[in-house]
C-alpha cells in the first residue's frame, strides 16, 4: 500500500508575513463573539511579540513553558484551560489555536486542538491513527527552524509509558506562517542543535531503506540548504533555513528517520535531554553507519564553535540504561528504514547500550 498522506492545507512565506496573521485568522473567526487560542512560547513573553499579536477581546493568550519537552499531562491541562475559557461562550470550541514557538510549542498546539475534539488524555492517543475526531482549525509559526514539526503528522508527547506521538492526518496544521524573520534571534547553541535536527532527518531519509524519489527530492534540496547555512554564511539564511527545515519534514514524511533518532529518544527519555541537542550527541558516535553525514556534522558543529556535552551516560543505573534501550528498540521503523528488515539480526541490546555509553 502506498501511503496517501495529508500536507498542510496553506502556506505562506516571506519576510515579515507574521503581519499578516490577522488577515488570515479573520478568515476562521465565525461570529462575534469567536475565541482564537494563542500559545506562544513564554520566551517572548517580555518581548514586543505580544503587541504584534492579532487578538480580539475574547480572545485567549497562553505563555507556554517547554523547559521540559511536552508531556501529555501539560497538554491535557491546556486543554482543561481552553474549556474553562470557553465555558458559558457562545460556541463550545475555539475558532483555532495558533501555536508560536519551535517545535515543543507547534507540538502543543497541534496536540491542544486535537484533545478539544477528542475525550480523554493526550496519553490515549499516542500511536498511529487513534485519533478519530477532527481538531479544532490550528496553525502555527515556527521562532526555531529544523524539526520539520510544521509539517508533520504527529505531535511527539511524553506520556506515563513512552516518548510517542500523536499521529494522525488529523495532526497536520491547516495553515503555517513560514516568516524568517522570526527566527532570526534564536541564540546559539540552540539554533544550531534544531538545525542539525534538520540535517540528520536528511542524512536518515538518504541513507535509509526506506528512501524513494519523493523523499530524495525534498532530502537533498533540505541537505543542500542545510549546507548553505552551516558551511557558509549567506545573508538570507534565515530563509534558507526555514526551507530546509520544511523539505527536511517533507522528506521523511514519506521515508522515516534512523539509528540516531531511536537513540535520541532514549536520551530524552530517561535523561530529559531535548530533541536537537540529543540527536547532536547520538549522532557523533554513529560514524560506522553514517560516516560522510558524521564528517560533515563535524565540521558544522567546529564551524559554530560547539562543544557537545559529553560523559552523559557515566552515571546512569542498570535499569536507567534498560529503559534507555527499550525506548530505543520500540521505534521498529526507524531500525528497519536503518538497517533493513533483518534488523534485529544486526542491532542488539547490548550494541544500543555499548553506543549509549560511549555517550
Ligand atoms: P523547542 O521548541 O523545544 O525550544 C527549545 C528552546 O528554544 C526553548 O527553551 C524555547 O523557549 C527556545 N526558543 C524557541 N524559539 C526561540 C527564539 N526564536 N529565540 C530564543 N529562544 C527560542 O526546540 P525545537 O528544537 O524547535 O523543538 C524540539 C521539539 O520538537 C521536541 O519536543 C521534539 O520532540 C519536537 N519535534 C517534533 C517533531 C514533529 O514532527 N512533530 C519533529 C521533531 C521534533
Ligand atoms: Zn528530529
Amino acid at each position: 500500500m502506498f501511503r496517501n498522506f495529508k500536507m498542510v492545507s496553506k502556506v505562506v512565506f516571506g519576510r515579515g508575513c507574521f503581519s499578516q496573521l490577522g488577515d488570515i485568522l479573520q478568515e476562521q473567526r465565525q461570529g462575534s463573539e469567536s475565541v482564537m487560542v494563542f500559545l506562544v512560547d513564554d520566551v517572548f513573553k517580555d518581548g514586543s511579540l505580544e503587541n504584534r499579536l492579532p487578538r480580539n477581546a475574547d480572545d485567549l493568550l497562553v505563555w507556554v513553558n517547554v523547559d521540559d519537552e511536552p508531556k501529555t499531562v501539560y497538554v491535557d491541562q491546556l486543554v482543561m484551560q481552553v474549556k474553562a475559557h470557553m465555558a458559558g461562550k457562545q460556541d463550545s470550541h475555539p475558532s483555532g489555536v495558533v501555536g508560536i514557538g519551535g517545535g515543543s510549542t507547534m507540538d502543543l498546539a497541534k496536540a491542544v486542538s486535537l484533545m478539544l475534539t477528542n475525550r480523554g488524555s493526550a496519553a490515549d492517543y499516542q500511536g498511529w491513527d487513534l485519533i478519530k475526531k477532527p481538531a479544532v482549525y490550528h496553525a502555527a509559526v515556527p521562532t526555531l527552524s529544523g524539526t520539520g514539526a510544521e509539517v508533520s503528522r504527529t505531535t511527539v508527547l511524553t506520556g506515563p509509558q513512552k516518548k510517542l506521538g500523536i499521529n494522525s492526518d488529523h495532526t497536520v496544521f491547516d495553515q503555517i506562517v513560514l516568516d524568517p524573520e522570526m527566527i532570526a534571534d534564536a541564540p546559539n547553541p540552540q539554533r544550531f542543535y534544531t538545525g542539525m535536527d534538520c540535517y540528520i532527518h536528511c542524512v536518515e531519509s538518504l541513507e535509509g531503506t526506506y528512501l524513494n524519489s519523493f523523499s530524495r527530492a525534498y532530502g537533498e534540496k533540505a541537505m543542500d540548504l542545510c549546507r548553505d547555512v552551516f558551511l557558509d554564511s549567506p545573508e538570507d539564511a534565515d530563509d534558507r533555513l526555514m526551507m530546509a527545515s520544511y523539505c527536511g519534514g517533507m522528506s521523511i514524511a514519506y521515508s522515516q528517520v534512523g539509528i540516531c533518532h531511536a537513540l535520541s529518544y532514549g536520551l530524552s527519555f530517561v535523561l530529559g535531554l531535548h530533541h536537537g541537542i540529543g540527536n547532536c550527541v547520538a549522532f557523533d558516535y554513529l560514524e560506522d553507519y553514517y560516516p560522510e553525514g558524521v564528517g560533515e556534522f563535524r565540521q558544522m558543529m567546529a564551524r559554530s564553535g560547539i562543544d557537545l556535552p559529553r560523559n552523559l551516560t557515566a552515571g546512569i543505573t542498570d535499569d536507567q540504561m534498560k529503559t534507555m534501550v527499550d525506548v530505543a528498540l520500540v521505534l521498529e521503523p526507524l531500525w528497519e528504514n536503518a538497517l533493513g528488515r533483518d534488523w534485529k539480526t544486526v542491532m542488539t541490546r547490548e550494541k544500543i547500550s555499548d553506543l549509549y555509553l560511549k555517550m
